[in-house]
C-alpha cells in the first residue's frame, strides 16, 4: 500500500488544499453540514419511533452521500491509485456498516468525520486569517498629492517617489519618509509597542502604523508589496510551511501507523470471526478499531499549535520564522549577546579626542569623519555627527574598505588613512600609545600614512531593558554570555553593570563564530545581535535573533527570529512562549494517544461502538487538541 508522500499529512482533515478554504466553499460546507445533520437526526428519530428500515436506510444513505460530498470522491480517487488514506477508510467504514446492517452508525461515521473536518478547516482558516489580518492593518487607499490636487488611489498603485498625505487618526498606507509636517505615530501594529514615536521630516514611517496627531506628507519608499508589513506577513506565511523536528517525526510515524491500523483491523475481523462471532459482529469491531485509530488528531494538532504561536508572537512584534525555531527556543540554555547595539544602545558619544604627532583636532576629525561616512557601524554615526557639529568638512575617500570588527581604511587625496581599533593598528604596523587600555570606552585610533595622528574615545550607554532581560533569563536558569569586538576594559565595565555570566572581548567576527560554536556543546543556544558585524555568528547559532529590524532590511530577512523593536525583554518572553507551545504540543500528543488507545482497547474488547469511535476517538480528540492549540493565539 502506498501512502501519501512525506510532507503531506495522512488524513484529509490534515492535508488542506488551499483553494478549498475559500469563503464560498466554506459556505457550501456549512450548507451540507446543515443538510446532513437534519437527514441524520431524522433517520435516528425514524429508527426510534417508527422502525421503518427502508426509510432509515434511505435517510442514512442520503446522509452519507451529503456528508461524503468531498470525502468519498477523494477516498475513491486515492484507492484507484492504491493510495489508501483516511478518506478511503471512512468511505469504506460507512458503506461496510450499511452492508452489515448498521446504517445509522455508518451515517454517523461519515457525518461526524465531515463535521470534524469542517471544524479543522475553520481552525486553520482562523490561523490564516490571523496572519492575513496583519496585512489588513494597512489601509486600502492613500491620498496622493498630485499637480491637480489630492487624489485617492489604491495603495497598490502608489509609486516610488510619489507623495501622499496622511491626516491625524489615519493609518499610514505605505512605507516612506516624512517630507513635510511633524507628528507622532503608534507603531504597535508592527512593533507591538504602543508608546507613540515622534516623527519629523526625514524620518521613516511604516505601512499599517497609525498617525496620531499631525498631518504629514510622506514620500513613498516601498511599493505596497514590499513594505515591512507585507514582508512580515509573507515571512509568517512561509513559516507555516517549515516543520519542526517533532512535526517531522510525528508525520513519519503516522505514515507507518496507517497501514498498521488497517492490518490490525483486518486481523481483528479474522480473529473475532474465528472465535465464533458472526461475520457481521466481527466486521463491526474491525470497523470500530479502524475509525478510532485515525492519527489525524495529533497530526493536525502540532501545526495548529505552532502556527497559533507564531501568529500570536507576530502580533507583539516578534517574528519567528518557523516552527523549528520554536522547538529550539524552548530548549535553549544559553543566550549569547553581541554587545554594541544589542546590550548597549549603539548610540555612542564621543568622550574626548586626543591628538598625536602634531596633528590638529580638526585634522583627526576630518580623517575619521571622511572614512566613517562610508560605514554603517554605530561608531561611524557618532564620529560623523561630531564632525558636522564642529563644522569639519569631510573629504571623499578612494579605495574605501571596511574591515569587520576592526575599523575602516582608505585614501584621501593620496594619503593612506586608517581608523580603527588596536588590532587594526598592529596589523598595519602603526605605533600607538599603550597607556589608555585601562579605562572603559571604545578607542578609535586614527592614522595617516602609517603615523598615529590621534585617538577618538567613545562611550556607549547600556540599554535599560538589558539588565531586566538578563535577570529574567537567569531566573529561568538560562545563562547569558556577552560577545564583543570591543576592548577588555569596556567589556568588563558592561559585564559588571549587566551581570552577565560570561564575557569574551576583543573578538573578530570569525572569533565570535568560534565563541558561539563553543557554546553549542552546552545545549541549544540563541545569538542575539543587531546584524552589524555579526552575520557570521548569527549563521552559526542554533537560533539567531536580530533586534530592531524595523529599520534594517537585511536583518529581517536573515535572522531566524526578528524583534521589530530593540526590546530585549521580549527574549525571555519569547523563550517562555516557546516552552508553553512545546508543552501544549506534548499535551496534545499525549491526550490524543491516550484517548485513542482507550477507545481502541474498548473496541478490541467489543465494548466500543462506532458511535464512540467517531464521536470521541476521532472528532472529540480533534476538537480537544485544536481548542488547546488555539489558546496560544488568543494570548495577549
Ligand atoms: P561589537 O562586538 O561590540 O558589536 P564590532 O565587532 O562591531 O563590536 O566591532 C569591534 C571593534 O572594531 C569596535 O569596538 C571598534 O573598535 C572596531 N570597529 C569596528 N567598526 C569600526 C568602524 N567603522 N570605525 C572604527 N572602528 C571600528
Ligand atoms: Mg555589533
Amino acid at each position: 500500500m502506498l501512502l501519501e508522500s512525506e510532507g503531506e499529512a495522512v488524513c484529509t482533515h490534515c492535508a488542506k488544499h488551499e483553494e478549498e478554504d475559500t469563503k464560498t466553499s466554506m459556505n457550501e460546507k456549512y450548507a451540507l453540514a446543515g443538510l446532513s445533520s437534519v437527514t441524520w437526526v431524522v433517520a435516528i428519530l425514524v429508527e426510534l419511533l417508527w422502525q421503518n428500515q427502508l426509510i432509515v436506510y434511505s435517510l442514512s444513505i442520503a446522509a452519507i452521500l451529503v456528508a461524503g460530498r468531498w470525502i468519498i470522491p477523494r477516498g475513491l480517487r486515492g484507492a484507484a491509485k492504491i493510495h489508501l488514506d483516511i478518506n478511503f477508510l471512512m468511505t469504506f467504514a460507512a458503506f461496510a456498516a450499511l452492508i452489515i446492517g448498521a446504517p445509522l452508525e455508518g451515517a454517523a461515521a461519515m457525518y461526524l468525520f465531515f463535521i470534524a473536518n469542517l471544524l479543522e478547516d475553520r481552525a486553520s482558516a482562523q490561523v490564516r486569517n490571523d496572519i492575513q489580518g496583519l496585512l489588513e492593518l494597512a489601509p486600502q487607499m492613500i491620498t496622493l498629492k498630485t499637480s491637480s490636487g489630492l487624489v485617492e488611489v489604491p495603495v497598490e498603485s502608489g509609486q516610488m517617489g510619489e507623495v501622499f498625505v496622511v491626516k491625524p487618526g489615519d493609518r499610514i498606507g505605505l512605507d516612506g519618509i516624512v517630507v513635510s509636517g511633524t507628528t507622532s505615530v503608534n507603531q504597535s501594529p508592527i512593533t507591538g509597542e504602543s508608546v507613540p514615536v515622534s516623527k519629523q521630516v526625514g524620518d521613516t514611517v511604516y505601512a499599517g502604523t497609525i498617525n496620531m496627531d499631525g498631518s504629514v506628507e510622506i514620500e513613498v519608499t516601498h511599493l505596497s508589496s514590499e513594505t515591512v508589513l507585507s514582508r512580515i506577513v509573507s515571512l509568517v506565511d512561509e513559516a507555516r510551511s517549515k516543520r519542526s523536528p517533532t512535526e517531522k517525526l510525528v508525520s513519519r510515524i503516522s505514515h507507518r501507523y496507517t497501514p498498521m491500523v488497517v492490518l490490525a483491523s483486518a486481523a481483528m475481523v479474522v480473529v473475532t470471526f474465528a472465535f465464533g462471532f458472526t461475520l457481521q459482529d466481527a466486521v463491526y469491531r474491525g470497523l470500530t478499531l479502524l475509525v478510532t485509530s485515525c492519527p489525524c488528531a495529533f497530526v493536525i494538532s502540532i501545526p495548529v499549535s505552532m502556527v497559533s504561536s507564531i501568529a500570536g508572537s507576530a502580533r507583539s512584534g516578534v517574528l519567528v520564522k518557523g516552527s523549528e525555531y520554536i522547538e529550539a527556543l524552548s530548549k535553549s540554555s544559553v543566550v549569547a549577546f553581541d554587545k554594541t547595539g544589542t546590550l548597549t544602545e549603539g548610540v555612542l558619544q564621543v568622550e574626548n579626542i586626543t591628538q598625536a604627532n602634531g596633528a590638529t583636532r580638526e585634522e583627526v576629525l576630518h580623517i575619521a569623519g571622511s572614512l566613517e561616512q562610508y560605514s554603517e557601524h554605530p561608531i561611524s554615526r557618532a564620529v560623523t555627527q561630531l564632525a558636522e557639529i564642529e563644522r569639519v568638512t569631510l573629504g571623499t575617500v578612494d579605495s574605501f574598505q571596511a574591515i569587520a570588527g576592526r575599523g575602516v581604511t582608505g585614501e584621501i587625496g593620496g594619503d593612506k588613512v586608517v581608523a580603527g581599533n588596536r588590532g587594526l593598528m598592529q596589523e598595519k604596523g602603526i605605533d600607538i600609545p599603550d597607556n589608555d587600555t585601562q579605562k572603559a570606552g571604545t578607542n578609535v585610533y586614527v592614522a595617516k600614512n602609517g603615523n598615529h595622528v590621534g585617538t577618538i574615545r567613545l562611550m556607549d550607554s547600556v540599554r535599560h531593558t538589558a539588565r531586566r532581560a538578563i535577570q529574567d533569563l537567569s531566573a529561568m536558569g538560562i545563562r547569558s554570555v556577552m560577545l564583543t569586538g570591543d576592548n577588555e576594559a569596556t567589556a568588563v565595565h558592561v559585564a559588571k553593570i549587566l551581570q552577565v555570566d560570561e564575557y569574551h572581548a576583543d573578538l573578530l567576527p570569525h572569533e565570535k563564530v568560534e565563541a558561539v560554536e563553543s557554546i553549542t556543546d552546552e545545549g541549544t543556544h540563541l545569538f542575539v545581535g543587531d546584524g552589524i558585524n555579526d552575520a557570521p555568528a548569527m549563521a552559526a547559532s542554533d537560533v539567531s535573533v536580530a533586534m530592531g529590524v524595523i529599520g534594517s532590511d537585511l536583518a529581517l530577512e536573515t535572522a531566524d527570529v526578528a524583534l521589530m523593536e530593540d526590546d530585549l525583554e521580549k527574549i525571555p518572553i519569547l523563550i517562555q512562549q516557546a516552552q508553553k507551545t512545546m508543552s501544549i504540543v506534548k499535551q496534545n500528543i499525549a491526550v490524543s494517544i491516550g484517548i485513542k488507545a482507550a477507545v481502541a482497547i474498548l473496541a478490541i474488547a467489543g465494548l466500543a461502538t462506532l458511535w464512540l469511535a467517531v464521536g470521541v476517538g476521532d472528532m472529540g480528540v480533534s476538537l480537544l487538541v485544536i481548542a488547546n492549540a488555539l489558546r496560544l493565539a488568543m494570548r495577549r
